[in-house]
């Protein structure tokens, strides 16, 4: 029963980093003399950027694409204050791989995220975590296997302790008779 249960987690898991929709052609004006060069993109750079974004069909892997496809820049605004909800004025640049020849376009955030279908809160959430980081990959940190591993740990150095007590107990015994 419960094999059953994970079973039908894990596919929905799958689905749910599974492609939904088909690429959107970028509608926005972005032609090649802009800094985006969005409708410089031919159909198939799109479906291909797509697809091999939808190859990974987990979650951090995916987050991984995203990462790679963009570059962070900090906003040289100054900031007020508050500085505990993280970077707020951080600006990214979008890029989109094509073949023949072999190349990064530059697109603006609204195509990079139609061409890939994901939520751009979801893009948002990825860099901040990224920039917070200190620019490392993404990593899945929604606790789960970190607390175990904490416990495993603790439970390990425990036993180191009662065994370094073991060892010396016949010492302090002798010493007492
Ligand atoms: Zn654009």
């Amino acid at each position: 029963m419960s094999d059953l249960l994970k079973k039908i987690e894990s596919k929905k898991r799958c689905e749910r980093y599974s492609a939904k929709k088909l690429p959107s052609f970028p509608k926005c004006k972005h032609k090649t003399n802009s800094t985006f060069k969005c409708l410089t993109l031919k159909t198939q750079d799109v479906a291909r950027f797509h697809q091999n974004f939808y190859k990974l069909n987990n979650k951090v892997s995916q987050d991984n694409f995203i990462l790679k496809h963009c570059r962070l820049s900090k906003c040289h605004r100054k900031r007020l204050k508050d500085q505990s909800r993280g970077p707020k004025n951080l600006s990214a640049e979008y890029y989109v791989t094509i073949k023949n020849p072999h190349k990064q376009v530059r697109v603006c955030k609204s195509a990079f995220i139609k061409i890939l279908q994901v939520g751009k809160d979801r893009v948002t959430g990825i860099l901040q975590r990224s920039y917070k980081d200190g620019g490392s990959v993404a990593k899945e940190n929604r606790g789960g296997n970190h607390k175990k591993d904490r416990y495993a740990q603790r439970q390990r150095s425990v036993m180191t302790f009662i065994e370094s007590i073991e060892a010396a107990e016949p010492h302090y015994c002798r010493a007492k008779s």
